[in-house]
């Protein structure tokens, strides 16, 4: 089969591997479609050591299963799974709290196993017994089911900044997780979102997205922008959905007292330090929550809230490159030119 493999920062190779062995405790799913996630990018790009090579990448897919192993019970030939990502160990404190996002031990698809930019992905028994394998509910279409699991880091970060209805939410960082972020706050019932993007075309991409207010930040002053629209008070939720330090400082200014932020990008590892005023946290009453991947049932919240129409998914895909064009959907990504790419394993 086809698949997309990592070798070492910046060289990711299209090349033919052996078709995923069956067995009698795993699955095989047919790859249907597998989104472009950042971390693939940064393969393309700065690499990540925790990526072994020769590893075939890519998690955020949609299957149909093509083999149902004799000993796995729930799953039938046919049905169209997702994936959670992050597998955890079952065994550690972290994974007995409930937080497998938090596994020091943790197997993620694509990392400790191969992933699934590739015609067909062996599901392996840990992820089943961890409940990462999710059935699509028949409302939902392939393409927008392989959204299912960035949308699952976004519903994470949303619950622990707790995102509720009529909040008014300003998400920092126009890319396609602010995109979905965008989304979400929607279907949670914020009244008013608000996403602040720099570039073209972006910017002409975000304004696909119904009933979201763009802020352009190279024309427009956010914090203006955010403070004529709440009143004067400032958010009751910020987002950060762009990796870096002037989004993180900025972020406590457009909150209004006694609201929070989420800190949802991360800042690169060899420069992470930001400054900040305390005192606008400690009088405002801020809460400042930090947020890290997701967990099945995030993704099973996320499929539910696409089933019940309540995310635009279709706006926020932008391209569907065959598997064979990969490198072209992961331009797209390193000059901003996208929101979500699909790639396609079958076409
Ligand atoms: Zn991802
Ligand atoms: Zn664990």
């Amino acid at each position: 089969m086809k698949a997309a493999v990592y070798y070492a920062p910046g060289d990711i190779r299209v090349e033919d591997r052996p078709d995923p062995v069956p067995t009698p405790d795993n699955l095989i799913a047919e790859v249907h479609y597998c989104a472009i996630c950042g971390t693939d990018k940064k393969l393309a790009t700065i690499g990540d050591p925790r990526y072994p090579p020769a590893r075939i990448v890519g998690h955020e897919m949609v299957g149909h299963l093509v083999h149902v192993g004799a000993n796995v019970d729930g799953f039938a030939l046919g049905e169209r799974v997702t994936l959670a990502t992050t597998v955890g160990c079952g065994e550690c404190a972290y994974c007995g709290l409930g937080l497998t996002n938090m596994c020091p031990n943790s197997k993620p698809i694509s990392q400790a196993f191969d992933g699934a930019f590739a015609e067909r992905l062996a599901i392996p028994p840990l992820a089943i017994k961890g409940g990462n394998v999710l059935k699509v509910p028949d409302e939902v279409s392939d393409e927008v089911a392989a959204l299912s699991e960035p949308l699952s880091c976004a519903i994470n970060a949303q619950e622990l900044v707790g995102v509720k209805e009529g909040d008014r939410v300003v998400i920092i960082g126009g890319g396609p997780l602010g995109a979905l972020h965008a989304e979400l706050a929607k279907a949670l019932g914020a009244a008013d979102v608000m996403i602040s993007q720099r570039s073209e075309p972006r910017l002409s991409l975000l304004r696909r997205l119904k009933d979201v207010v763009v802020i352009d930040g190279g024309q427009e002053d956010v914090a203006s922008v955010v403070h004529e629209r709440t009143g004067g008070l400032g958010a009751d939720v910020v987002i950060v959905a762009g990796p870096t330090r002037e989004a993180y400082e900025s972020s406590i200014y457009l909150a209004r007292k006694g609201g929070a932020v989420s800190l949802f990008s991360s800042l690169p590892k060899d420069d992470p330090d930001v400054t900040w005023n305390s005192r606008v946290i400690h009088y405002g009453e801020l809460r400042v929550v930090g947020a890290s991947d997701s967990r099945p049932e995030h993704v099973a919240k996320g499929l539910r809230l696409m089933a019940a129409g309540k995310i635009d998914g279709d706006a926020l895909i932008t391209h569907q490159p065959p598997l064979s064009a990969i490198h072209a959907g992961l331009q797209l990504m390193i000059r901003k030119q996208c929101l979500k790419v699909l790639v396609d394993p079958l076409q």
